[in-house]
């Protein structure tokens, strides 16, 4: 298998995910897949468009998809990928529990996320100290007093980023929910952790000066990133060199083979723009699937 780990990896176990996971299985490929079922943008909710299934729920939709995958050969991995790169023939992922995977073919399927904090102060900033990604804007705070928000993998592995670059990294979380091995990582850092509260308002005229607390406290930071969730297209598409779209600069550009400009990278469902819709996202997974089921077989 070229020393891959798994000959296709793919990030996002939502219907995008599970459905190319489906299809590069059958085709008789090693396949693992990443992420989170809750975290699916379709867990929880109601779905009546969806062909051939009539009125059904999300849960019942992914729950079907795993076992199919399951049922052909797909290893479920259920944490979120904190890294990717490229290495000699393939990509390297590294995931929140600290493992370092190496495949052929990556698919991408993380969905999008719509989170934002929504409070005082967060639009203003927004590029005036208000970040959203960690991996793009660490290096503007160097030596400065920096905040992170959030209560997942994306908030961990970015605190401990922004420790190689900033002076003071705080974390603000309501409760860590991340994997044993990452909030150990955390907790035995530097990062100083504000368990149990939120941010009330980011406070600055012109650039951020402050965080006032749910708590009462205020923190005197200059730099505010806002991690909701786990790290999407921005941070590891991007990172990868894989184009995002020149106008929201937050879609995966992928062709007709659902095939990006990084060879080997294949993209499907909502991470490649609207519409948000489960039928586009199998639709799309399925050519995700076949495609990079013989991408890897022409690497054997
Ligand atoms: C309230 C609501 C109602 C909806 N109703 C309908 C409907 O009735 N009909 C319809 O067709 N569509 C509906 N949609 C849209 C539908 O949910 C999405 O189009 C669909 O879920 C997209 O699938 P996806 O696989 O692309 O992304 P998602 O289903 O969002 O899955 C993303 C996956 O990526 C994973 N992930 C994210 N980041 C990482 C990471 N760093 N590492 C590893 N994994 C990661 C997540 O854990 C998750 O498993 C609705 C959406 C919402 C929010």
């Amino acid at each position: 298998m070229g020393g891959f780990d798994y000959e296709v990896i793919i990030l996002g176990s939502g219907p995008a995910g599970l459905q190319a996971a489906i299809h590069a299985a059958r085709a008789k490929v090693s396949v693992a897949i990443l992420g989170r079922e809750a975290k699916s943008s379709i867990s929880g909710a109601h779905v009546e468009n969806f062909c051939c299934l009539g009125k059904t729920d999300g849960g019942t939709l992914l729950d079907a998809g795993r076992n199919q995958a399951k049922s052909f050969g797909t290893v479920f991995l259920d944490e979120d990928v904190i890294e990717t790169s490229r290495d000699d023939n393939g990509f390297v992922v590294k995931t929140e529990s600290g493992s370092e995977l190496r495949c052929g073919a990556l698919i991408l399927a993380m969905g999008i996320s719509r989170k934002k904090l929504k409070v005082p102060g967060e639009k203003e900033l927004l590029g005036k100290g208000v970040s959203y990604c960690v991996d793009c804007d660490a290096n503007f705070f160097r030596n400065e007093k920096v905040a992170v928000v959030g209560d997942e993998s994306a908030a961990g592995s970015g605190a401990l980023t922004l420790l190689m670059y900033a002076d003071e990294v705080h974390l603000i979380t309501r409760s860590l929910n991340v994997t044993d091995e990452l909030a150990y990582q955390v907790n035995e850092s530097a990062v100083m952790v504000h368990q149990d509260t939120w941010v009330k308002e980011i406070e600055g005229q012109h650039k951020v000066e402050g965080l006032v607390l749910e708590n009462g406290e205020r923190l005197c930071v200059s730099g505010v990133f806002i991690e909701l969730g786990a790290k999407g297209a921005i941070e590891l598409a991007a990172k990868l060199g894989v184009a995002l779209d020149s106008e929201n600069f937050e879609y995966i550009v992928a062709d007709k083979k659902q095939a990006t400009n990084v060879p080997g990278v294949f993209a499907a469902g909502d991470i490649c723009g609207p519409p948000w819709q489960v039928a586009k996202a199998v639709g799309e997974g399925c050519v995700a699937g076949l495609e990079a089921a013989a991408w890897v077989k022409k690497l054997r």
